[in-house]
């Protein structure tokens, strides 16, 4: 696929012009003729075909970033005339709650609610009550959530939501489309943050909103236009390439994760592991239900054992500074390499414990990797 860079294309004649701007809101996901690059682009075209395979749906639409495809994907369903209420799972990614404070309550004046977890799992009882009297417009969920890693019964949710007439969008970012499908499940939006697993190498920042609605898809057209969320075209190139090597980046740091899950688990120095796949997981029925046999994803929380929280913060100290050499502290996932983040440092209003470690495990060597944190938990003991 050659990389187009042009910001604009050429129309040859006046009547071919007029056609073309009078006809761009008729287009569906690939338009008759390119106009202008903010407008649709061919090789940002090419790029969301990709994605469309690996999520089977009917249209994808890439944008600069995880969070301009939040934004598209729920100022689909804003109009000036609905001011019903709008509800997010509270367990989601922290730059989409401060979105929602900032820029839709604060700013566009939207009514947002949130639906919290109890002891790490979401009651879909108390939720079906919730909405039975909020009645909210919009729903809006994690499959596999931050750093918690609880898994939403997506299904179920979105069978809920239906009920009620309400609309549902999923960030499908952690499980990816190799764990689960929602729009198999009737979503009506699924959301990446491409940045992480779809780019897979810690060097592209795009985003991806996916459906099968042609009303939506020529809603989300126009407002990516206007708004100008439009992934460059060398972004699109660069991602179009490295997601064609997604699936088996993906399976191995599935199988990693499993590897690294089975040292940390049986290890005294570590209290406890948070992994969908292990069956004291608060929410392991729900990846069951929601993943089967395809695996339970590439991220992994754990907590030092630790008298006190200095005992434990020691021990995340020690343990950070034995594998710094191979495991850095990045702020993203869905890297090449194995990465961490101290849960505390960033979401420490939230997650105040300090020996919380999130890793997300690349696809590297695994018997180096499983080297380095057993060397690194040895130190910590
Ligand atoms: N969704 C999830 C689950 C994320 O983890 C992130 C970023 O970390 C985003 C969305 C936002 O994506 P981006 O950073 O590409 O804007």
């Amino acid at each position: 696929m050659p990389v187009y860079r042009d910001a604009g294309f050429e129309l040859f004649d006046a009547e071919t012009t007029k056609n073309a701007f009078s006809k761009e809101t008729e287009n569906e996901r690939i338009p008759e003729l390119y106009i202008y690059s903010r407008y649709r682009n061919p090789t940002v075209v090419a790029a969301e075909e990709e994605i469309m395979r690996l999520e089977s749906c009917r249209w994808a639409l890439l944008t600069q970033s995880g969070m301009s495809a939040i934004d598209t994907a729920v100022s689909v369903f804003q109009r000036a005339e609905l001011s019903g209420p709008w509800l997010f799972f509270s367990e989601i990614y922290g730059g989409t709650i401060s979105y929602t404070e900032s820029v839709l309550r604060k700013r566009r004046g939207l009514q947002i609610h949130n639906f919290y977890p109890v002891n790490d799992k979401y009651d879909l009882n108390e939720f079906e009550s919730v909405i039975r009297d909020l009645k909210p417009e919009l729903i809006y969920i994690e499959a596999i959530s931050n750093p918690m890693l609880i898994v939403t019964d997506v299904g179920e949710v979105i069978r809920l939501a239906n009920k009620s007439g309400a609309r549902v969008i999923v960030d499908n970012t952690f499980a990816t489309p190799l764990l689960c499908r929602p729009l198999e499940l009737e979503a009506d939006i699924v959301i990446h943050s491409a940045t992480k697993y779809f780019s897979g190498h810690g060097n592209i920042t795009a985003g991806v909103l996916c459906g099968n609605d042609t009303a939506i898809l020529k809603d989300a057209i126009e407002y990516r236009k206007f708004v100008g969320h439009m992934l460059s075209p060398d972004d699109a190139y660069r991602l179009q390439t490295q997601i064609q090597t997604f699936e088996l980046r993906f399976r191995k740091q599935c199988q990693n994760t499993l590897r690294i899950v089975e040292i940390l688990k049986n290890h005294p120095v570590i209290r406890k592991v948070w992994y969908p796949g292990l069956p004291e997981h608060p929410t392991h029925s729900e990846a069951l239900k929601l993943f089967g046999q395809r695996g339970f994803g590439a991220m992994v929380t754990f907590d030092f054992a630790g008298k006190s929280e200095n005992d434990k913060k020691r021990r995340r100290d020690i343990f950070v500074s034995s594998v710094s050499d191979k495991i850095k502290i990045i702020p993203s996932l869905g890297d090449p390499k194995t990465i961490l983040m101290p849960v505390e440092s960033v979401w420490g209003a939230k997650y105040p414990e300090p020996g919380l470690i999130r890793l997300s495990v690349g696809f590297e060597d695994s018997s180096e990797l499983e080297k380095t944190i057993y060397e690194a938990l040895k130190q910590a003991e």
